[in-house]
């Protein structure tokens, strides 16, 4: 089977990324890097000189950042987080997931709830499933959108699942299915249409992993705005950064209120502030004032941002238009992709083993260059989940790599 040469990948890359910079020192391209500046550096010396000092997550800018968020996506309510991880395990848990459940004539049995997820995805996909106490379950994905194939996951649930008790039971292990959990790979909305019908036609709620989706339309309608709670991550190598961050998007006031009280460890706003009194088991995962700060600064080049990576994808497309065999990953019609991670594909058949050729000497020609996640159903703790069959997301690891994507090189 054919590929295409590392040689022919890398001259394309030339044809953008000059090898050596003004001083002859060789130039290194990274994948994704952040747009950081005086303005980031000026929000962060407001918060530490100015009155109040507020570092902490009780400051002014945390509610402002969710605001700011708010209005940019159209989504009436967002709750600030330490990281992207812990927002979806607060969004899962926003969507009724276990950690147990007992299911009908069986009250003392409780189980594991089972969320069903894609297998091609970031391990804090499946990782915020298990800190929520659930189990995950994997589906295949699709191969335009690469995120879950909406008959993929109507076959899962009609060959190893049944309704019981108004519920939806996974028959071999028993378990619960509490949430469907698709994610917007590499910006690229997922057919999340298709997906909430499937997921309604069997009550499971949903639940959106829009970590690299910020900026991603579906029409007129931001992704994370299709289920009961979404998450978002602001790390460094996501389109806009808090350092580290993340943030719950919901449509329900009342979501939104609950995630607020359980990511500061559940203290009664109803009673004076002096008290240690807490009413839940909860977490101190609210963002603190300092990351807010930088990402309102942040928010202020989104539109800036959206705009050079969508000239940068049309330069790439341009460029790879010429090689034979490598075509990018396109959006979906009718969707407007925030470009956060450029990908590119091999021709079909590219063994995993052609893809690390091109890829060990994009890198060593410091092109720095990744392969897409190994899928979850490969690594050690996820490899006896229960799952469908997975030959598209086996096929799709040995042909993706993501390309440098920052949205600087757009300016040549
Ligand atoms: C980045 C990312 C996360 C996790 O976000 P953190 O802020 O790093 O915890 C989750 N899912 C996907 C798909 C991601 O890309």
């Amino acid at each position: 089977m054919k590929t295409v040469s590392p040689e022919i990948f890398a001259s394309a890359l030339r044809r953008l990324l000059p090898e050596r910079r003004a001083d002859g020192s060789p130039a290194r391209h990274y994948l994704q890097l952040p747009a950081i500046g005086a303005q980031e550096a000026e929000a962060l010396s407001e918060v530490v000189l100015g009155p109040g000092n507020w570092v902490s997550n009780a400051g002014p800018d945390v509610p402002r950042f969710e605001q700011a968020l708010s209005e940019f996506t159209g989504i009436e309510h967002v709750v600030a987080c330490v990281n992207g991880t812990t927002a979806i395990q607060i969004a899962l848990q926003l969507a009724g997931v276990g950690p147990m459940h007992t299911l009908p004539g069986q009250p003392d049995r409780p189980r594991r709830d089972m969320v069903i997820c894609p297998s091609l995805t970031f391990v804090a996909t499946a990782n915020a499933v298990v800190h929520r106490g659930a189990v995950p379950a994997f589906v295949d994905a699709e191969p335009d959108t690469l995120g879950m194939d909406p008959e993929a996951l109507r076959a899962f649930l009609e060959s190893q699942c049944e309704r019981r008790g108004g519920q939806t039971i996974h028959s071999d292990t028993g378990m619960r299915v509490a949430a469907v959990l698709p994610v917007h790979i590499f910006g690229n909305p997922c057919q999340i249409e298709a997906i909430a019908q499937v997921a309604g036609e069997w009550e499971i709620p949903l639940v959106e992993d829009a970590a690299e989706s910020l900026g991603s339309w579906v029409g007129e309608a931001h992704t994370g705005g299709f289920s009961v709670a979404a998450a978002t991550s602001f790390n460094g190598n996501k389109l806009i950064t808090t350092g580290g961050g993340g943030a719950i998007f919901t449509r329900d006031a009342a979501a939104a209120a609950t995630a607020r009280h359980i990511t500061t460890t559940a203290k009664d706003p109803s009673r004076p502030g002096w008290q240690y009194w807490h009413d839940d088991v909860a977490y101190n995962y609210r963002m603190p004032n300092l990351n807010a700060a930088f990402g309102l600064a942040q928010v202020d080049r989104l539109d800036t941002l959206l705009a050079q990576k969508e000239r940068l994808f049309e330069r790439w497309s341009a460029i790879f238009e010429d090689v034979e065999g490598v075509e990018l990953v396109q959006a979906r019609p009718g969707t407007t992709a925030n470009r956060w991670l450029v990908a590119a594909r091999l021709p079909d058949g590219t063994t995993l083993q052609a893809r690390d050729a091109i890829l060990r000497h994009l890198n060593a020609e410091h092109l720095y260059c990744r392969p897409i996640w190994v899928p979850m159903h490969k690594l050690p703790m996820y490899h006896r989940c229960s799952r469908g069959p997975l030959e598209q997301t086996e096929r799709l690891e040995a042909t993706l790599i993501n390309i440098p994507s920052t949205a600087a090189l757009a300016e040549g």
